[in-house]
């Protein structure tokens, strides 16, 4: 027994920690300057594994009040996510014969990002979104949002409203949502019988073997395999039907979710899981030596940062994302060494990172002020960025990539 564990999934009591990342800053609540004078609120945050579904979860909860209430990420400010978006509304409507008969949910729709194409297909869609200001933005730009947190009890009002959905899309989300039972049976309540389910999420193996340990924040209440997940989805009368390795964030799995028995299971699922099963995920030496390469990662990129700061070099970093909290904040990693983060969305601008409180400036910054490296914390848009930054490394600027492992470039 594990006095602070209680499996969300299964509610096993057995748990094993894997990762203690100490008391962290929410990785989400960039700072105004005025707020400098006012306690940040800080938990701990670790990492946990079920000894009997291999679930990997946080332990300790933060209220969804404190984290959703005012959001700043908007996923439209990436060119990456767009693409994203627009290659997989383009697939699924031809596959799955959707047409102005049909009704399209997503859940977390952001700012309307993804159903943007649903509805330019001329397909009826509703956005789910609890974070008012961006619930907002989706409105403004024409998509019917509700500011709702996605429940078992949402659904089935939703359902008597309205009907069914014939596509659910979820993504980035089923992993934040603690009640994991409770959302499942929100899935399989709103779903029309012949519908899919598609889901997006970090995946827990690129996490782990790959040292992502920055994908973990109070927000990511979980950290999915596909062992972890089909009992869940078993519970709950669904069963993944097909699944897609995909290498965006790091490397996230797309599953396709169906009520159980209604069609066939493809040769995807059962690879998975073979591979998985080869892997060892459901056994506790796959995640022994975790914590020990993350401190291995850390201890490198700290090394490297100190030294280049002992030469009388200037460093920013890049990206003043959610990870980006969490690298900074377990790595130490502050004014000290950091002059500023530079950003691309405005609403980040001017306001300060969590912990760390290292200014956010305009991206045009680097080009500016010319630091001699930026840490690149936002590693997994780093073909983008890179890119995108040609003029700063042709000036001489350096990029400092933090994972999977330490380099320069
Ligand atoms: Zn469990």
């Amino acid at each position: 027994m594990s006095p602070d564990f209680h499996c969300r999934s299964c509610g096993n009591r057995e748990g094993e920690l894997i990762l203690d990342l100490g008391i962290q800053p929410l990785a989400n609540n960039l700072l105004r300057p005025e707020d400098l004078d006012k306690p940040e609120p800080r938990f701990p945050l670790r990492l946990f594994a079920c000894r009997r579904c291999w679930l990997l979860q946080l332990a300790d909860l933060v209220p969804p009040v404190e984290l959703f209430s005012e959001y700043l990420y908007f996923s439209s400010f990436s060119d990456a996510m767009l693409r994203h978006a627009e290659a997989a509304a383009g697939r699924y409507v031809p596959e799955f014969g959707l047409g102005p008969a049909s009704r399209v949910v997503e859940i977390a729709s952001n700012d309307g990002y993804l159903l943007q194409y649903f509805q330019r297909a001329g397909i009826p869609c509703l956005g789910i979104e609890p974070a008012a200001n961006i619930a907002r933005v989706a409105r403004e730009k024409g998509m019917e949002t509700l500011t709702r947190f996605f429940t078992a009890a949402m659904a089935r009002e939703l359902v008597a409203a309205r009907g069914r959905a014939d596509l659910i899309l979820a993504n980035n989300v089923f992993a934040h949502a603690p009640d994991t039972n409770d959302f499942t049976a929100g899935l399989a309540a709103l779903l029309k019988p012949t519908g899919r389910v598609i889901l997006e999420f970090p995946y827990a193996a690129d996490l782990i073997e790959r040292t992502e340990f920055d994908t973990i924040y109070h927000e990511h209440v979980f950290y999915f395999t596909l062992t972890a997940l089909r009992p869940l989805f078993e519970r709950h009368g669904l069963a993944i039907v097909r699944v897609e390795h995909l290498p965006i964030h790091g490397g996230s799995l797309r599953i396709f979710v169906a009520h159980a028995d209604t069609c066939p299971v493809d040769r995807s699922v059962t690879e998975l899981q073979a591979e998985e099963q080869r892997g060892g995920v459901a056994s506790l030496s796959y995640y022994q030596g975790f914590a020990d390469r993350v401190g291995a990662v850390v201890a490198d990129l700290g090394a490297l940062v100190r030294r280049l700061r002992a030469e009388g070099r200037s460093m920013a970093a890049y990206g003043a994302s959610a990870k980006g909290s969490t690298l900074l904040n377990f790595a130490g990693l502050g004014p000290e060494t950091l002059d500023f983060v530079v950003d691309r969305s405005p609403h980040k601008q001017g306001r300060l990172t969590p912990g760390m409180h290292l200014p956010i400036l305009p991206v045009e910054q680097l080009l500016v002020r010319r630091p001699d490296y930026a840490v690149l914390l936002t590693w997994n848009f780093a073909e983008e960025i890179l890119g995108q930054q040609q003029a700063y490394r042709a000036a001489g600027g350096r990029f400092i990539l933090p994972i999977p492992r330490v380099s320069v470039v």
